[in-house]
């Protein structure tokens, strides 16, 4: 398979290429030349394979040319070792066609670690490969930066240095980045703010000498193979549901718009995805866009679900590229205007393609708190914030109640104890694996909010 830019304009890649390239020349995000289409045998065909075993089904025509069939198999059998459920993500149903997907049994329990894990391990094998090595600076605000350290922990040819602001994330959240001590991890807390360590590590990119230097990477989320690693889940659900056979609808906390989009991915591949809802909190720009047909950028302000705390969803640049008939000039135009304004408009032909899929929904705290509290109560789940923003977002979508309704749950509730408790009354207890976290000892180096500082850390 190989790989082209939403703009148009960057080299032609290969998968291995677009796994450590990130990002486009171009400035652009890569996606596959063409979608691999399964046919309606095919899938059916596929529904009692175990989780594991359909992960290889759904990804190798993406790494086709990069990877055998072997290498892929392996590699995510290592990936999944680490998860805490044998069903891997088990589907439960809350109500009559409403289910919740629990994506929080991976080792940082958060849905992350379903791409993630595989994108380590990705990594070092590509890297072996060539003989070569990297380094991945990182910012986090919570979820993003212990999901990447367990992925990166231990691995020969990759070191990973991941920055968060000093005293401004939960204990559990520190403490499962502080608590990993490996010799290729090293966390810095930093004295300022989540936008000040997003700073700092925009300055090392731009930074070409140095970027060079020390083979500077990163793992985030526009990164194709995360995306890819995520079709995963939607088909595996969709068949339990009757896929091929039955249409299903999916309800996402989004923020990045990176989990939903490969929602769509599984659609072009051939299942009937009827309906994707998208849930926001209250940085709500793409709830806004749904209703509106502009996409126009506010200020981020904190909510109870901070991984979706959020200005702009980066990619929704692949679904402009395929609304737009992948004209790539098309997409550069509209991405230069929005970044100039700070608003993109389109036209009503792509709102109507747009809306035909995709729904959207907006909740702030208050009800978020009102979603846990009433969902623990009439089915026994108990919802992170985010999850229980998906919950919603189905139960209020027009399609809820004609089609089966999946609600993606992203977080284990014990990763955000206090907003739960204060909601519910219950506070939730970490998984027996991680039941010691409190008692680990944590290792973290403190820096102030300055770049030389952090070069000098990073050069080691
Ligand atoms: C990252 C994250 C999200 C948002 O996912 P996107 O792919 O960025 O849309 C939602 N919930 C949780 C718990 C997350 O960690």
């Amino acid at each position: 398979m190989r790989y082209v830019s939403t703009r148009g304009k960057a080299p032609v890649l290969s998968f291995d290429d677009v796994l450590l390239a990130g990002l486009a020349r171009d400035g652009g995000l890569y996606v596959p030349e063409r979608w691999p289409v399964v046919t309606a045998e095919q899938w059916r065909a596929w529904r009692s394979l175990t989780y594991g075993q359909l992960a290889v089904e759904v990804m190798a025509p993406f790494v086709d040319g990069s990877l055998t069939r072997d290498e892929l198999a392996a590699l995510v059998d290592r990936s999944l070792g680490s998860f805490g459920h044998r069903a891997i993500a088990p589907l439960k149903q809350l109500g009559a066609n409403h289910y919740v997907l629990e994506l929080f049994h991976g080792p940082t329990l958060a849905f992350k670690d379903y791409a993630l894990q595989l994108v380590g391990n990705l990594f070092e094998h590509v890297l072996e490969r060539r003989g070569d090595h990297v380094t991945i600076v990182g910012a986090t605000s919570g979820d993003t930066g212990s999901a990447a350290i367990e992925a990166c922990r231990d691995r020969r040819n990759v070191r990973i240095f991941i920055l968060h602001p000093h005293g401004r994330v939960s204990d559990v959240q520190r403490r499962q980045m502080t608590t990993v001590h490996s010799s290729n991890v090293t966390n810095l807390a930093v004295d300022g703010t989540f936008d000040d360590c997003q700073d700092l590590v925009k300055g090392l990119f731009a930074d070409e000498a140095f970027r060079d230097e020390v083979h500077l990477s990163a793992v985030n989320s526009i990164n194709w193979a995360r995306i890819m690693a995520q079709v995963v889940y939607y088909a595996w659900t969709a068949l339990q549901l009757g896929a091929p056979d039955r249409s299903v609808g999916f309800a996402v906390p989004t923020g990045n718009f990176g989990n939903i989009f490969a929602g769509y991915v599984a659609r072009q591949m051939g299942l009937p995805i009827e309906r994707l809802v998208i849930g926001s909190n209250r940085n709500d720009i793409l709830t806004r866009f749904t209703h509106s047909s502009a996409m126009r950028i506010t200020g981020v302000e904190p909510s109870l679900s901070p991984s979706m705390d959020i200005q702009v969803s980066s990619n929704f640049e692949r679904l402009l590229f395929e609304l737009l008939g992948r004209d790539g000039a098309r997409v550069e135009e509209l991405m230069r205007g929005f970044r100039e304004h700070g608003v993109m408009e389109v036209d009503e032909a792509f709102m109507t393609a747009f809306r035909s899929l995709f729904g959207a929904t907006r909740y702030d705290d208050e009800q978020t708190g009102a979603i846990i509290r009433r969902t623990l109560d009439e089915t026994g789940e108990l919802l992170c914030p985010h999850s229980a923003i998906g919950v919603q977002a189905a139960i209020d979508d027009r399609a809820f109640g004609s089609l089966p309704m999946v609600s993606m749950a992203t977080a284990h509730p014990a990763k955000f104890p206090d907003a739960v408790e204060q909601a519910s009354g219950v506070r939730p207890g970490l998984p027996p694996r991680m039941a010691d976290l409190f008692e680990r000892e944590e290792r973290l180096q403190r820096i102030g909010n300055d770049i030389e500082a952090l070069k000098a850390v990073v050069r080691g």
